[in-house]
């Protein structure tokens, strides 16, 4: 069964946040995201 739910202004929304069961890093730069903090590590090297 799948259940949707649907806010008064018709926006679905999605349950659960994905942000809240796992953790994400984005780039402050470009805002890049990956949930592994080695890859955001690695990543942000190249704005440096
Ligand atoms: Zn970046």
């Amino acid at each position: 069964m799948v259940i949707s739910i649907v806010s008064i202004n018709g926006k679905v929304l999605k349950s659960p946040d994905p942000a809240s069961t796992d953790q994400f890093f984005s780039c402050t730069h470009c805002g890049f995201i990956t949930s592994y903090e080695a890859v955001h590590k690695n990543h942000e090297k190249i704005h440096t």
